[in-house]
């Protein structure tokens, strides 16, 4: 194996805390981030309140003040994509509540300038450059999925557009590995540029999908899916590694007593998926032996690149308001089940 550091990490699954910084416009509150240390280490406490005990330490593989950039964020992710290549299967996700980052840590804020790229761009482009100058004798593929999650049901994001998109060629959608979504349509990729357009037609199908006043993003998964195909052109052997990249919907608590309808059900759809990502990735954690991937769509979705030999890195996002201090806190806890 090529990449070393990937070898050296210590258990699979890996956790990242990433708190954003205050939006320009906004004066410069109070924040809940009290000290981050070196080592993964974070202290958060409620400046509004005057307890002493409000303060509590939580530790992580790494933490990313709010003045990290998008590439900082990315050499630290890069070893685990990096991996794919060598037959991995890994899942990167972020976790936390609505305008946390999630988003911006993922896709970005602006596709146009590059850096401002997201981790999804990063690796995409990464895992091309990777393949074309690696190995000389391995031939590799690379095929891109992308479905919302969105009350328990799966939607492709690309159906619509490979109809009439010629230059991309549909993957047989009956690969034996690492297919998660098999109703889903399979885009091959060549280029960057490839992978630009398929996402933004991604994100635009998305946003169809939403009515004007619900912004649809916030409360459904999105799961990019990067399959990779190697060929080894002396033996004809074939490797196959799986990228997924999922921005979940926002973790905040729902008031029972104030939502309705639709709304409330798509809190309960949330909720239960939520937990259920994290029982399993608990289960792996604890080396159980029964890992409950049935419990939702999107375990059941990513199932191939949790557990077993497969890599996991949560980010987790946090809001520095403090008015957002008990979703942070909620959203911490449920990191440190995991952790
Ligand atoms: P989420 O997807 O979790 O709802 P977003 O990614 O949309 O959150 O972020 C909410 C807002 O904060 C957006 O305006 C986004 O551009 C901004 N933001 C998030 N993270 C950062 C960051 N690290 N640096 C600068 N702005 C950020
Ligand atoms: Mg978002």
């Amino acid at each position: 194996k090529l990449y070393n550091e990937v070898q050296d990490l210590k258990g699979n699954i890996r956790v990242y805390c990433r708190i954003r910084p205050f939006l320009k416009g906004q004066s410069q509150k109070q924040t809940t981030i009290e000290y981050i240390g070196d080592n993964g280490e974070l202290v958060v406490t409620n400046p509004s309140k005057i307890v002493k005990e409000s303060h509590r330490l939580f530790k992580f593989n790494k933490v990313f003040s709010p003045a990290a950039t998008q590439e900082e964020v990315f050499v630290d992710t890069q070893p685990l994509i990096r991996s794919v290549l060598d037959g991995y299967n890994v899942c990167i996700f972020a976790y936390g509540q609505t305008g946390s980052g999630k988003t911006y840590t993922m896709t970005g804020p602006n596709v146009s300038s590059p850096e401002d790229w997201g981790v999804n761009y990063r690796a995409l482009n990464d895992l091309f450059h990777l393949s074309q100058i690696r190995r000389s004798s391995f031939d590799y593929e690379i095929g891109v999925q992308m479905v919302e999650i969105y009350n328990e049901q799966v939607r492709d994001l690309l159906k619509m557009y490979y109809l009439d998109f010629h230059t991309l060629g549909i993957w047989n959608s009956t690969q034996p590995n690492g297919l998660a979504v098999p109703d889903a349509s399979m885009h091959s990729v060549t280029s960057t540029a490839d992978v630009l357009e398929l996402m933004n037609v991604g994100l635009m199908n998305r946003a169809v999908g939403a009515t004007a006043l619900n912004e649809r993003s916030s409360r459904s998964h999105s799961v990019l899916t990067v399959h990779v195909r190697g060929k080894d052109l002396e033996t004809n052997a074939i490797l196959r590694g799986n990228l997924h990249l999922v921005d979940l919907a926002g973790s905040e608590r729902v008031d029972r007593s104030e939502a309705t309808g639709e709304r409330l059900r798509e809190a309960q759809h949330i909720n239960k998926s939520l937990s259920a990502l994290g029982d399993v990735i608990f289960a792996l954690a604890q080396k159980s032996q029964y890992v409950p991937y049935r419990n939702s769509k999107l375990t059941q979705v990513l199932q191939s690149s949790l557990g077993g030999q497969a890599k996991t890195l949560m980010f987790v996002q946090l809001n520095p308001d403090v008015e957002s201090f008990s979703e942070t806190i909620s959203t911490l806890k449920f990191a440190e089940r995991v952790s």
